[in-house]
């Protein structure tokens, strides 16, 4: 399999993927994959849902609103989380803490991607942390900035299939 058959499969899947404060390097990078007919897939695909600033006015409150009653799904999040500074990041009506937090309680599996997510990156110094540290446990991972598309596939189809071929 390919990466781009692999591509397609997990975007079939149950899978949130939301952007806290990011650049949206990671968004951008999945979708110059190269890959034929992404961006219909990425962004208009069910159950697959985008909480990204790339998905425009699409993601609007009942938008949010159906992204939190998936279940069964996994959450993928990309960009830092502001530690004790909320008003800092919002996601709609919610702050990104407060969303991510209440995703990561249902979700089968989580991925950090970017090193924003992963340890809070350029902007650390300002008091981001990534998803480990603001969850307080152990997430998949894919460190980078951007992180490589590749690398980004093939974490989420392992935490969706274990792995499977
Ligand atoms: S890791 Fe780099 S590309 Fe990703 S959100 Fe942070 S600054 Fe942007």
């Amino acid at each position: 399999m390919d990466y781009c058959e692999a591509l397609e499969k997990i975007l079939k899947s149950n899978i949130v993927w939301i952007e806290a404060q990011s650049c949206s390097g990671e968004s951008i990078n999945i979708l110059k994959s190269g890959c034929r007919s992404l961006e219909n897939l990425f962004f208009n695909s069910s159950p697959f849902k985008l909480y990204s600033t790339m998905c425009g006015e699409k993601c609007g409150k009942d938008y949010l609103n159906e992204l939190l009653s998936q279940k069964d799904f996994v959450l993928v999040i990309e960009g830092a989380i502001p530690k004790g500074k909320d008003e800092l990041c919002y996601v709609g009506e919610y702050t990104c803490s407060q969303l991510i937090s209440m995703l990561a309680e249902k979700a089968k599996a989580i991925i950090a991607v970017g090193s924003c997510a992963v340890n809070g990156g350029i902007i650390r110094e300002l008091g981001y942390v990534g998803v480990s540290e603001f969850l307080g446990k152990k997430v998949y991972e894919v460190p980078g900035c951007p992180a490589s598309e590749k690398m980004m596939i093939a974490a989420i189809y392992y935490a969706l299939t274990g792995g499977a071929k």
